[in-house]
C-alpha cells in the first residue's frame, strides 16, 4: 500500500486514511458509486456511444448545492481493490465506451496511480480526469502521462463566494494553478476522425443563482490569464434548486434566462470556444441514479 497519510489535494489534511477520514470524507481504499455508460457529457465526449464514467465517493469540494449528495457526503458506494477497478474500466471499454471518465477522484488520485499504469498501455481509449478543479499541483504532475484529457469545473472568482459554498476561500488561486499544469500537460486540444476529444482541457462552468457577476468576473479572469484558445470552455445552464442546503436560501432557486444569457454573452463576446448548454437543460435528468448501479 502506498503512504495514506493524505496530503493529496489542497486540503492537506494529514490524516491516516487507513484509519480515519479527512474533508473529503474518503477512505483509503476506493469507493466506487457507479460504473456505466453515461451519454450526458460534452458531445465530444459522450459521443454515440457514451463515456464509460466511474463515479468515486467522497468529495474534497462538498458544495453546499452538490448536485450528486449521496456520493459526495453519504459516501454510497462499494470498496474496490485495484484489481476490481482496472477490471471495470476494461469491462466499460468492451462495452463501447469512448473513454475512461473518472469522476470526482481527487481523494484517489495517487491510488489511482498503479492501476492507470497498469491498465493504460493496454486501453485504447482516452483516460479522462473529471474533477471539481480544487487540485494540488504536485498531484497532478503525480499522473503526468496517465490523463490524456483534463475536465475540471472553475468554480468560482469571488473568495468569499468560495468560501461560503465550498468552505475553500483559495479556490480561485488554488485551481489557476491547476488549470496551468493540466494545460502545460494536455496543450491544446485534439479530436479524432468522429470529433471526440483524444486530449486536451475542458473547462466547466456552472452558472448558478444570483451569482452571474461572478460568473463574468471569472470568464473574464481566465481570458486573461490562459486567453481563449489554451481550452475549450463548457458552460452550463443545469443548476438544479432541489440540492441544495436550506441554510442557503438564495440557492433554492432556478437560474434565471436573463442570468444565463448575460453569462453566454460574455463568453461569445470574450472569444470562448467550446460547449454552451441551452437554458432549457436545468433538469434533474443530468444526474445519474446511483441506486441504479451496474456494476
Ligand atoms: S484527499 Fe481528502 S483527506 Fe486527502 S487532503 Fe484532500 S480532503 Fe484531505
Amino acid at each position: 500500500m502506498m503512504v495514506s497519510i493524505c496530503l493529496q489535494c489542497p486540503r492537506r489534511c494529514s490524516v491516516d486514511r487507513t484509519r480515519t477520514v479527512g474533508f473529503c470524507g474518503a477512505p483509503w481504499e476506493f469507493t466506487v458509486a457507479r460504473a456505466a455508460l453515461h451519454p450526458w457529457e460534452e458531445p465530444s465526449i459522450s459521443g454515440t456511444r457514451g463515456s464509460g464514467t466511474i463515479f468515486f465517493s467522497g468529495c474534497n469540494l462538498r458544495c453546499v448545492f452538490c448536485q450528486n449528495r449521496n456520493i459526495s457526503r453519504e459516501l454510497f458506494g462499494k470498496t474496490v481493490d485495484e484489481d476490481a477497478l482496472a477490471a471495470l474500466m476494461l469491462r466499460l471499454r468492451e462495452e463501447g465506451a469512448h473513454n475512461i471518465n473518472l469522476v470526482t477522484p481527487t481523494p484517489y488520485a495517487k491510488q489511482l496511480i498503479p492501476v492507470l499504469e497498469k491498465v493504460k498501455p493496454t486501453l485504447g481509449i482516452p483516460v479522462v480526469y473529471n474533477c471539481g478543479g480544487y487540485e494540488s499541483v504536485e498531484t497532478l504532475r503525480a499522473l503526468e502521462g496517465l490523463v490524456d484529457v483534463w475536465l475540471p469545473d472553475f468554480k468560482y472568482f469571488s473568495s468569499d463566494i468560495a468560501a461560503r459554498y465550498s468552505a475553500a476561500s483559495d479556490y480561485f488561486d488554488v485551481a489557476a494553478m491547476a488549470l496551468a499544469e493540466m494545460l502545460r500537460q494536455s496543450g491544446k486540444a485534439r479530436f479524432d476522425v468522429d470529433g471526440l476529444i483524444l486530449r486536451g482541457t475542458v473547462v466547466r462552468h456552472l452558472v448558478l443563482p444570483g451569482q452571474r457577476n461572478d460568473s463574468i468576473a471569472l470568464l473574464k479572469a481566465l481570458a486573461e490569464r490562459f486567453g481563449t484558445n489554451a481550452f475549450l470552455l463548457s458552460l452550463m445552464s443545469q443548476y438544479t434548486p432541489q440540492f441544495a442546503e436550506k441554510a442557503f436560501p438564495e440557492l433554492c432557486r432556478r437560474v434565471t434566462t436573463f442570468e444565463y444569457n448575460a453569462v453566454l454573452d460574455t463568453a461569445h463576446h470574450l472569444g470562448f470556444e467550446g460547449y454552451f448548454q441551452f437554458r432549457a437543460s436545468a433538469t434533474a435528468a443530468y444526474t445519474p441514479d446511483f441506486h441504479q448501479n451496474t456494476f
